[in-house]
């Protein structure tokens, strides 16, 4: 409950505040400038949201209003304040909003940072919804004087240490918007001379869309640059606009100026980031396209303008095509909306083919980070279908770690003759080369394309063909190769094999849907296929992550019969098909070649019996 004094009300920090603040003060903040640009990017939202509000609503606070932000510095007495004719704040705004953390994740990820003796760059601190509180790096107390644009607000005022208390007190404020206040603590008393903040100013924040001004002095901006014709804007005023809006330190890898007219008319700017976003696909502060309707901000992150799989992209998109009033309703259903969704989509994949065919080097870099996004987009989009098959990338046998190559390189370069286009999935590259399996592919010199990332194991199978030549696992029982001829080691004969696959099939029982003689085996002496429409071994081990109970799917057990151990097995089974070692051999080579395949779940046993073998074999 909040305690009384007058008509003053004293509120308490939840705890997480407390530490949270704790944390931004005394160890966090490298760069306690950004605290500037923190309180100007929230002034500029609620500049935004006030003219989103009046697009439809005459009945606000000061509807002529300049809208603007205003900085008043004392280089005497050590004063700074920031003033905006925005949207301002209710009570309950100036409680829910201001005095809470936005989001639960944020304090264990200070937590860990700060465990790790790392500190808070500058450029983190707002995209976790805690920028207003860097103030508290520059000062040791902040006023906040605000009224909210609704006609019958009241206005607040709003105070606090940043030391667990802060209070709220109802004023008399005619001008709707917020003013913050403060006095600098006596290190930071540069921040109230105007040419540091001028500089911090044209560093942080000169694609601000609205007025700053210090005293009556309007610093320059740059404006809206994606409404320039693309010959008018640098090269480095567009790298400064694409840190500015996706709040990153690095360049981006590449960009998008388009200028549409037509069917649809849109101009926009869009970037590719130089690295991938740190939780891949997750939701929480994706931002991507801003929507602006001639001009007008409408909203941070359209979704209808983009398919989830290129949500990775950040910029601005700005139409004449929307109503004026438009509200996110209106925009999620309308027609402009999907045609400029439509071009845009293009327009990426058109230049990511052009980066492959003309730039390998900057598009293995962006498949590196992004390559997974466009995987995902074969099961979504089918309209560029054929566009995402083209920019797949792949590992293979015949290709150095970490060098990737096209299907169409794959194809270009294999034997006339070769019917099928070949994979194989495993956890990673060097297990996957030592998986049996491809020792025939080895042994003929066909390329097998290694398929290491997760996210291949759901795509690859999904692609079907390429160039009208079927995607095989070579972990399938019914691959129609050839066999290897063999420089002088004889197979078993029938006589022998025959009896012997008997014993096999006898010993496994139902651990295995059949046992075979293999085609496909070189130098080792059983592999585990799996059945025509049965899952590769890799997707099981998926299917095993997402769930516990899942139960493997019987596997196809192939015996080389050229192997030494498989022809004295034979030998041995000739003599006495019940001879105990003869059996724990072939428990043993099932559950080496399981091991292999990464599903052996009876480790204890294996050893167990390894080490009976070793013994007798010793003995
Ligand atoms: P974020 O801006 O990331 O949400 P902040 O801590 O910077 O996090 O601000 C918290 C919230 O306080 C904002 O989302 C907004 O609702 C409100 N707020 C902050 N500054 C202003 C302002 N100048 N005018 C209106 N509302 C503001």
């Amino acid at each position: 409950m909040p305690k009384k004094k007058s008509n003053i009300h004293e509120y308490e920090y939840k705890a997480e505040m407390k530490q949270l603040l704790h944390l931004i003060v005394h160890s966090l903040y490298t760069h306690p400038e950004v605290f500037l640009r923190e309180l100007i990017s929230n002034a500029s939202d609620s500049l935004n949201k006030v003219r989103f509000r009046m697009l439809t609503d005459n009945a606000v606070v000061d509807p002529d209003e300049e809208l603007n932000i205003i900085l008043t510095l004392d280089s005497k007495k050590h004063t700074f304040s920031i003033e905006d004719t925005g949207i301002g704040m209710t009570e309950q705004d100036l409680n829910e909003e201001i005095g809470t953390v936005a989001s639960s994740g944020t304090m264990e990820y200070l937590e860990k940072l700060k465990a790790e003796g790392k500190t808070l760059e500058g450029d983190l601190i707002g995209q976790f919804g805690v920028g207003f509180y860097s103030v508290f790096m520059v000062t040791d107390e902040v006023t906040i004087e605000t009224r909210h644009a609704d006609a019958d607000s009241k206005a607040y005022c709003w105070k606090s240490t940043g030391q667990g208390t802060y209070t709220i007190e109802e004023i008399k404020r005619e001008k709707r918007g917020t003013k913050i206040s403060f006095k600098l603590k006596k290190e930071y008393h540069d921040f109230a001379e105007e040419w540091r903040v001028k500089n911090i100013v044209d560093k942080y924040s000169t694609f601000v869309e609205f007025p700053i001004f210090i005293g009556k002095e309007r610093l320059s901006r740059v404006g809206a640059i994606w409404q320039k014709p693309k010959d008018q804007v640098t090269e480095e005023q567009r790298n400064e606009f694409y840190k500015y809006i996706a709040n990153d330190t690095n360049p981006p890898l590449g960009h998008l100026h388009l200028s549409m007219e037509g069917k649809v008319n849109f101009k926009a700017m869009i970037f590719f980031p130089s690295k991938a976003p740190l939780h891949f696909l997750r939701e929480r502060d994706e931002k991507t396209l801003n929507l602006y309707a001639d001009k007008i901000f409408i909203q941070d992150d359209a979704k209808e303008l983009l398919p989830e799989y290129l949500r990775f992209v950040k910029g601005v998109v700005d139409t004449e095509d929307l109503p004026l009033n438009v509200s996110r309703e209106v925009t999620q259903s309308s027609p402009a909306m999907q045609k400029i969704n439509q071009v845009i989509v293009s327009k990426i994949l058109g230049l990511l083919r052009d980066w492959a065919k003309k730039d390998r080097g900057k598009y293995d870099r962006f498949y590196k980070e992004f390559g997974q996004y466009l995987k995902i987009g074969l099961n979504m989009d089918f309209t560029n279908r054929e566009k995402l098959i083209e920019l797949f990338r792949f590992e293979t046998t015949k290709s150095e770690a970490d060098q990737f190559i096209s299907l169409k390189e794959y194809v270009d370069r294999m034997d006339s003759e070769q019917k099928f286009i070949y994979y194989l999935a495993g956890e990673d590259r060097s297990s996957v080369l030592k998986n049996p399996n491809l020792e025939y592919f080895k042994k003929n010199d066909i390329e097998v394309l290694l398929l290491s990332d997760p996210y291949d194991v759901m795509t690859v199978p999904a692609i079907h063909e390429y160039d009208k030549k079927a995607l095989q696992s070579i972990e399938k029982a019914d691959l129609d190769i050839a066999g290897s001829e063999d420089e002088g080691v004889e197979a078993l004969n029938e006589d022998l094999s025959k009896p012997l696959i008997e014993v096999f099939k006898e010993t496994l029982g139902d651990k295995v849907e059949d046992v075979i003689e293999s085609k496909r085996l070189v130098n080792s002496a059983c592999t585990l296929v799996t059945g025509k429409d049965a899952m590769d071994a890799q997707m099981e081990r998926m299917m095993k992550m997402m769930d516990e109970k899942y139960a493997s799917q019987k596997k196809i057990l192939e015996i080389n019969t050229k192997h030494p151990l498989i022809k004295n097995l034979a030998r041995v089974n000739l003599g006495d098909s019940k001879d105990p070692v003869l059996r724990s051999s072939i428990l043993q080579l099932f559950d080496g070649a399981l091991l292999i395949h990464g599903n052996l779940d009876t480790p204890a046993d294996f050893v167990e019996r390894m080490t009976e073998l070793m013994t007798k074999a010793t003995d």
